[in-house]
């Protein structure tokens, strides 16, 4: 009797550890987005006027979920507040739009300073990390489920949503690259057919920023990508986002295979 009293008491236990979450993540995503959620996103991410309303909708269920599962830190003494979350989750659900109900499953933990922040360490792309610094670093994403951003430089890459630099589309380009398991610039993929094509379109584009780099000659993209191929794939995107049109003119190979990988056609929206 006892060792059935136990038992049916482990599988409830159990059952509620595993209904619980889900519960609370359906009431998460089933609660009215708030108007001044609507409201920082107009003033903050100036795309969002811009999308249709079905792509808005999509976006506020995305950023519901966001919001609900990662979690914010506020760090160098920066108070973290609603429109620090809702930018950010903003601009990271852009990437998922049409594509999946999966919202960075990676990933646990935003951590934002309030400008440019010193980390002890060197650039190195390896074990999941990628870590750049432009006077400091402004963004890192790390393969254990932490995206690191600098506050002022999220507020100016959002506002100003035309120069093809965005640190948060570029942060969580390399979230979604190392859910292939290493951030290599080949996030994950349709199929066998579709990394053939990306893989053939990547290596030469990459190949041809790193010449103009070397040659001092300019680039759309920006010539931080000829870093490495993660790199290339984070800046690509920013490329991709917020310079559509120059983009699918001068790199129309490349601008193909972002929009069949992202399910979107950015210049739709201009
Ligand atoms: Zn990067």
């Amino acid at each position: 009797m006892n060792v059935l009293l136990v038992s049916t008491f482990i599988i409830l236990a159990i059952a509620l550890a595993v209904w619980i979450p889900k519960f609370r993540l359906k009431c998460a995503i089933e609660a009215r987005f708030p108007e001044r959620f609507v409201a920082i996103l107009e003033k903050n991410v100036p795309i969002y006027p811009r999308i249709p309303v079905e792509l808005q909708q999509q976006l506020q269920l995305l950023i519901k979920q966001f919001l609900h599962q990662k979690k914010f830190y506020g760090c160098g003494g920066l108070e973290i507040t609603d429109e620090i979350r809702v930018t950010i989750a903003g601009e990271a659900c852009l990437l998922l739009l049409n594509r999946r109900p999966r919202v960075y499953p990676g990933l646990q933990s935003v951590l934002v300073y309030p400008a440019a922040f010193v980390a002890p360490r060197t650039e190195v792309a390896a074990g999941g990390v990628v870590t750049h610094s432009r006077q400091g670093l402004l963004g890192e994403s790390w393969g254990d489920g932490r995206v690191i951003l600098a506050w002022d430089h999220v507020q100016q890459g959002a506002r100003n949503f035309a120069d093809g630099h965005n640190v948060v589309l570029h942060e969580f380009a390399h979230q979604l690259d190392s859910e292939s398991g290493s951030t290599n610039g080949a996030p994950l993929l349709r199929n066998l057919s579709s990394y053939r094509s990306w893989a053939a379109v990547f290596s030469r584009e990459f190949a041809t920023l790193q010449a103009d780099a070397l040659e001092h000659n300019t680039s759309l993209l920006d010539q931080y990508g000829a870093t490495n191929p993660a790199e290339f794939f984070a800046v690509a995107t920013e490329t991709f986002f917020e310079m559509p049109a120059q983009m699918a003119e001068q790199h129309p190979e490349l601008f193909e295979e972002l929009k069949k990988y992202y399910r979107i056609d950015p210049q739709e929206w201009l």
